[in-house]
């Protein structure tokens, strides 16, 4: 019998499955406010009888990732952790301090099969989902090493969520309750490459988070070269599921737009952003490219000048726009870059992927 991920588990979940096994409820209660704590063995349930005990390693596993590698930025507070997961996996995830708190970038899968050209997980390939304990863990290891409460949840780390809907849904679900990380919705971004079906899906359930869309180009034609994902969800498309989104839920889109060297930062370009955007509610985040040094890749960030000016017609066309501060420079923090240093077989096993032609 496959053994159930008892973390990932609602407290009335657990609760029903008890009760068929013919224990009390406030049993599985007692249960759960051990799994919170981020415990590693059902032998450390010292309320728990020994009868029980076996009972449940018959039928549950308890999630247990240990960190591999930590790297602490000089520059700011930013840390970045390297996890291992029980099948040798690895997985980064990232820790930054604002002035408003305490902020984890999660990882919602190990690798990507969205492929854009100039992301280091996309480069790695895909091996599985995560599954939501999975998720849960990378905060609650990272809490404890820190002595911290994390009051702020990006999904931005490697993968992309809406390709790991269920789980994510449930981590969603699950963090937010009171009984568990308590981290109201509107202390979370998700971030996605445009899965437009499931945009659709997120916002029948109506959250507060914020959505964040990975654009990165403002016509088809630029964006079919960088991210493949736009062959099927083209950009017009992907703007309807925004709007539909931003209706729904009241919330406002933020658009986020990686500035590339001649490709995407040209004023024509910026123009035809403006043009495009006009009337959604929503916000451009102008990021400089991470150069990505660990993989032969041919594209370069704009000049601090370009994304100046791109901001500046953004600005001038009535579309809010900042530039992304960034944290943990000297350390890389953003994510698939350490995993590919360490799982070194899958170092450049894809040669010159990262090319737009
Ligand atoms: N798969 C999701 C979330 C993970 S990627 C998504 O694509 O949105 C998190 C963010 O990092 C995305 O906005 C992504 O486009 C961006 N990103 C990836 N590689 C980058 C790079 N080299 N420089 C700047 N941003 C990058
Ligand atoms: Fe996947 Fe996001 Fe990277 Fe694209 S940018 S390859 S969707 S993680």
């Amino acid at each position: 019998m496959q053994l159930i991920d008892i973390a990932s588990l609602y407290l009335n979940e657990l609760q029903e499955q008890f009760m068929a096994m013919d224990e009390p409820k406030y049993r599985a209660k007692q249960v759960y406010e051990w799994l919170v704590k981020g415990i590693k063995s059902f032998d450390d349930m010292t309320n728990i009888s020994k009868n029980l005990k076996e009972k449940l390693k018959l039928k549950y596993y308890i999630t247990n990732i240990e960190i591999e590698k930590r790297l602490d930025s000089k520059l700011d507070d930013t840390k970045k952790y390297l996890f291992r997961l029980f099948d040798k996996e690895y997985i980064e995830a990232v820790l930054m301090k604002y002035h408003h708190g305490y902020t984890v970038c999660v990882s919602t899968q190990v690798g990507c099969k969205m492929g854009c050209k100039f992301c280091a997980t996309g480069k790695s390939g895909f091996s599985r989902n995560l599954t939501a304990s999975e998720m849960i863990a990378q905060i609650r290891k990272i809490e404890k090493d820190n002595d911290i409460r994390v009051s702020n949840i990006v999904l931005m780390g490697m993968g992309e969520p809406l390709d790991n809907y269920d789980n994510v849904l449930r981590f969603l679900k699950l963090v937010s309750l009171e009984e568990n990380l308590n981290i109201g919705m509107r202390h979370i971004s998700l971030s996605t490459c445009g899965i437009v079906d499931k945009i659709y899906d997120l916002a029948k359930e109506n959250f507060q988070l914020t959505l964040s869309i990975s654009l990165h180009a403002p016509n088809d034609s630029i964006r079919n070269m960088s991210m493949p994902i736009n062959k099927r969800y083209n950009i017009e498309d992907l703007l309807k599921a925004c709007r539909f989104y931003s209706k729904k839920t009241g919330r406002r889109i933020s658009f986020e737009y990686a500035m590339i060297s001649g490709v995407n930062d040209t004023k024509k370009c910026a123009i035809e952003l403006s043009e495009r955007l006009l009337g959604i509610l929503c916000h451009v985040n102008l990021i400089p490219l991470n150069n990505n040094d660990f993989f032969d890749c041919n594209l370069k960030k704009s000049k601090d000048s370009t994304i100046l000016r791109f901001m500046d017609v953004l600005s001038k066309n009535k579309i809010p726009v900042t530039i992304r501060r960034t944290l943990g420079k000297d350390i890389n923090a953003s994510c698939g870059q350490l995993r590919r240093k360490v799982v070194k077989s899958e170092v450049n096993t894809r040669g010159n992927i990262c090319k737009i032609r």
